[in-house]
């Protein structure tokens, strides 16, 4: 089977890891600091936190720009799960807006129609490597003084009129997970240009203890630290993430090569201006292929391939969300979650293995 995900690792993150070990400085340490000012530098932004998973990165970073319970928080029906819970974790209400047809990213448009009194904050995310429109939402967040916060858990390296992924937003949140695009496993990672929010990250970070003095205790936080042993991985991973980047749109460009000719089938778009870093190469099965999303699905498994719908559902349906569910209709994210599919794009493909995908789906 062709695996949709297995993580680039080599001899150089197990012996970074390893050196780590035998160190016995396994907890929060040098190895930490080390990566969150590698993260910043690549990102090119003035800090980066080191946290202990993405789910946890997006939470701090909304206490840190102070969401508060009641208040409500923007974002998109076609994400992970984490996305909206991170927002009710920070007590506030996460409000769906639709997507936009073509980037599958939260649509502007719709943004502006769900603003209140109570609307604090737009969580975009940057959907399979591909950053949201953040010039548009710009606008809106400062005509209505909204927050806009970046959940780039997919998105690490993408672009966007010349500047990261992580330098896109008030504050930007990444997951360092096993399946994204550099990974330590487990972990996560904030960035921000905003010493203000940074420090207030660092304290949530830490049971909301100084830095500086012992059980001084200035906020409610959490323990949300990263692991030494972990960012020692991480330091690896980052010197390899334009590699693994550039693979991964290598592979991409000879997917939708193909694809594109292919009728029924819609390819990834990339709006002028922005990057994309394919953490999933995600094509559409529309009603005028030959065969339905899951038939495909079925052919693929069969010739050893593996797949995955992201995501088979919108947000919204699920019982602790529907909340969030205030347009009269989302047509496109209904559309979306009944003909994604996303393919094989992992840096480390083979060849063989590349072309054995292209010719698999020419042929059905
Ligand atoms: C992976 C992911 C997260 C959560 O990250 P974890 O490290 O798994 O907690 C949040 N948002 C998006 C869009 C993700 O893909």
């Amino acid at each position: 089977m062709i695996s949709l995900v297995k993580p680039s690792v080599s001899g150089k993150e197990a012996k970074a890891a390893s050196h780590v070990i035998l160190s016995g400085q396994l907890a929060q340490g040098e190895k930490v600091l080390m990566l969150e000012k590698d993260f910043a530098k690549y990102c090119g932004v003035k800090y980066a936190i080191a946290i202990n998973n993405g789910t946890a990165a997006v939470h701090t970073a909304l206490l840190a720009i102070g969401i508060a319970p009641g208040d409500e928080v923007i974002t998109s029906p076609l994400t992970f799960v984490a996305t909206a819970n991170s927002i009710i974790m920070a007590g506030a209400n996460p409000i769906f807006a639709d997507i936009d047809s073509r980037t599958y990213n939260i649509d502007p448009k719709t943004v502006e129609k769900l603003i209140t009194k109570k609307t604090k904050a737009i969580l975009a995310v940057n959907l399979y490597g591909l950053p949201a429109d953040y010039s548009k939402l710009k606008i809106i967040a400062k005509r209505h003084n909204l927050l806009l916060i970046e959940d780039a858990a997919q998105s690490v390296g993408a672009t966007y009129k010349k500047k990261s992924s992580g330098n896109l937003a008030d504050i930007s949140c990444f997951s360092l997970y096993a399946t994204k695009n550099l990974m330590t496993g487990e972990g996560g990672m904030i960035t921000t240009n905003n010493s203000n929010y940074a420090g207030i990250c660092r304290l949530i970070r830490n049971h909301g203890q100084s830095e500086t003095k012992k059980y001084d205790y200035k906020l409610l936080g959490y323990n949300y630290r990263m692991s030494d042993v972990l960012a020692a991985i991480g330091i690896e991973q980052l010197k390899k993430i334009k590699t693994f980047n550039k693979k991964r749109q290598q592979n991409a460009a000879k997917y939708t090569n193909t694809f594109s000719k292919i009728n029924g089938l819609i390819t990834p778009f990339v709006p002028p201006g922005s990057t994309h870093v394919y953490h999933q190469y995600t094509i559409l099965v529309t009603p005028s292929y030959h065969l339905t999303r899951n038939q495909l699905q079925q052919f693929l498994i069969k010739k050893g391939i593996q797949s995955t719908v992201y995501y088979p559902y919108p947000l919204y349906v699920s019982p602790h969300l529907k909340k969030g569910k205030r347009l009269a209709n989302y047509p496109v994210t209904e559309q979306v979650t009944k003909s994604c599919l996303s393919i094989p794009i992992r840096p480390n493909l083979n060849n063989d293995e590349l072309n054995y995908i292209i010719n698999a789906i020419q042929s059905t």
